[in-house]
């Protein structure tokens, strides 16, 4: 029997027996078992679970609100409370969107550009009918299907882009469908080979910008002058806009709470991911997302970012603890959400980047890495806050010593 014929206890049956898994392991599958998740991916055998935590206080627009987090890596949400409580002391973060459209694509090969454009031009309300009849609901909701442009990629290539409001939703289904439909109706039209037709997760039509602009005061830090800080901070910046290892780096950061809030919020993570990336490489040369400048008395942070997030679809009418995270968000359109996100992200790259320019970031992510440290090597939870202490006093806090002052602690 293949594995998805197979029932969910079939499945963990044949997994036990080919990984040899013992019987606490067994235990981990089924008490963390999910009838709803079970629904929602092929070969369910488990639901995994990762830290979930809040950074309680972010002002965006005026705003306050309190941003479920989810991630893995000790540091994150202490470094964006950080970077938030900075920020706050700033007046907040302005974050303004443009319009909100996804882009859905049919390509084409095997075709002449000025065909397929003439075509497109000539038949657009046509097109327009027949993308928007494949969803009227989206159509109905004042979205869908708006405009349609095309664009010559060279050798007999045409991209035919779709231009698609997808309203409260991310719309990732919605615009496969529709673009599926225009794909299906330009097959009968002789304009060359069409190869496929799905949304383009390059979202330059869904773009977020945040903004800060904080008085060297606020970045305040014991044994460290502000105005240098600042100074530093941007800096720090010039080094992501001419080296992309850097820039990598650098936007791993500001990754580090986008990716978090996506993901409380169930929205898709791969997808953001992959556009940002692309957005930051869009002049040729992979560089940072988030620019910092200053003047004589303030430092002024900016972060612009596609974000096609949703708040509904997808999985967040499903999953129970993404229903309650949005009940925490307080968040009432995709645009709120997607405001919330970059102000995050630029949070987090505040607080990273003021660390590393001033203590160094270890100093703070040890102290946090040590639990984990800790829990690596066995310790219960009872024995994790004497081993980070003992940890804290240790010349290397490395996995061996861990080992070491455990066994010490137990046999004491
Ligand atoms: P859905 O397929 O769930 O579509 C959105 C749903 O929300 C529709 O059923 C729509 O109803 C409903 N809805 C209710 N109110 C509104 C409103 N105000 N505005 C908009 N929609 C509303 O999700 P998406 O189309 O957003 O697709 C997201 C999913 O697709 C994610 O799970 C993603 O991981 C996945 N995906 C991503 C891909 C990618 O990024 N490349 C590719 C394929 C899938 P109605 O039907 O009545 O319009």
């Amino acid at each position: 029997m293949k594995f998805h014929q197979m029932n969910w206890q079939q499945r963990l049956a044949a997994i036990e027996t080919t990984a040899n898994l013992e019987a606490s392991e067994k235990d981990l599958f089924i008490n963390n078992y999910s009838a709803i998740n079970e629904q929602m991916v092929e070969n369910y055998l488990t639901s995994f679970t990762l830290p979930e935590g809040i950074l309680p206080n972010i002002v965006v627009n005026n705003q306050q609100y309190q941003v479920p987090m989810v991630t893995e890596e000790p540091s994150v949400i202490a470094a964006a409370s950080n970077g938030a409580r900075m920020i706050n002391m700033g007046g907040g973060v302005k974050v303004t969107s443009t319009s909100r459209e996804m882009l859905g694509q049919v390509l084409i090969n095997e075709a002449h550009f000025t065909a397929v454009h003439e075509l497109v031009n000539q038949q657009q309300t046509t097109l327009i009918s027949i993308g928007n009849a494949a969803h009227p609901s989206m159509l109905q909701r004042g979205g869908g299907l708006k405009r349609i442009t095309t664009r010559d990629l060279g050798d007999g290539f045409v991209s035919v882009d779709l231009h698609i409001d997808t309203q409260a939703a991310m719309g990732a289904n919605v615009v496969n469908t529709i673009s599926e439909a225009v794909a299906n109706y330009l097959r009968g039209q002789n304009v060359g080979n069409i190869v496929m037709a799905i949304l383009s997760n390059l979202a330059t039509e869904s773009l977020v910008t945040a903004r800060v602009a904080l008085p060297f005061k606020v970045l305040a830090k014991a044994g460290f002058n502000a105005n240098d800080i600042a100074q530093r901070i941007v800096l720090a910046n010039q080094f992501s806009q001419r080296d992309p290892y850097r820039a990598t780096t650098e936007n791993k950061g500001v990754m580090n709470g986008i990716d978090a809030v996506v993901m409380a919020s169930g929205n898709d993570w791969r997808a953001i991911s992959a556009g940002i990336h692309a957005f930051a490489s869009r002049e040729g040369q992979y560089r940072n997302l988030v620019t910092w400048t200053h003047d004589e008395t303030t430092l002024y942070g900016e972060i612009t970012v596609p974000l096609p997030v949703g708040v509904v679809g997808g999985s967040i009418g499903i999953v129970p603890l993404v229903k309650a995270n949005h009940k925490i968000l307080q968040v009432h359109s995709a645009n709120e959400l997607a405001a919330i996100i970059a102000a995050v992200g630029l949070a987090q790259n505040l607080s990273a980047l003021r660390a590393l320019v001033t203590s160094g970031i270890q100093a703070g992510h040890m102290q946090l890495q040590l639990k984990s440290l800790a829990l690596a090597v066995g310790a219960t939870i009872d024995e994790v806050p004497t081993l980070v202490n003992k940890l804290q006093q240790a010349t290397h806090a490395d996995m061996q010593t861990a080992q070491q002052l455990l066994t010490e602690m137990r046999e004491k």
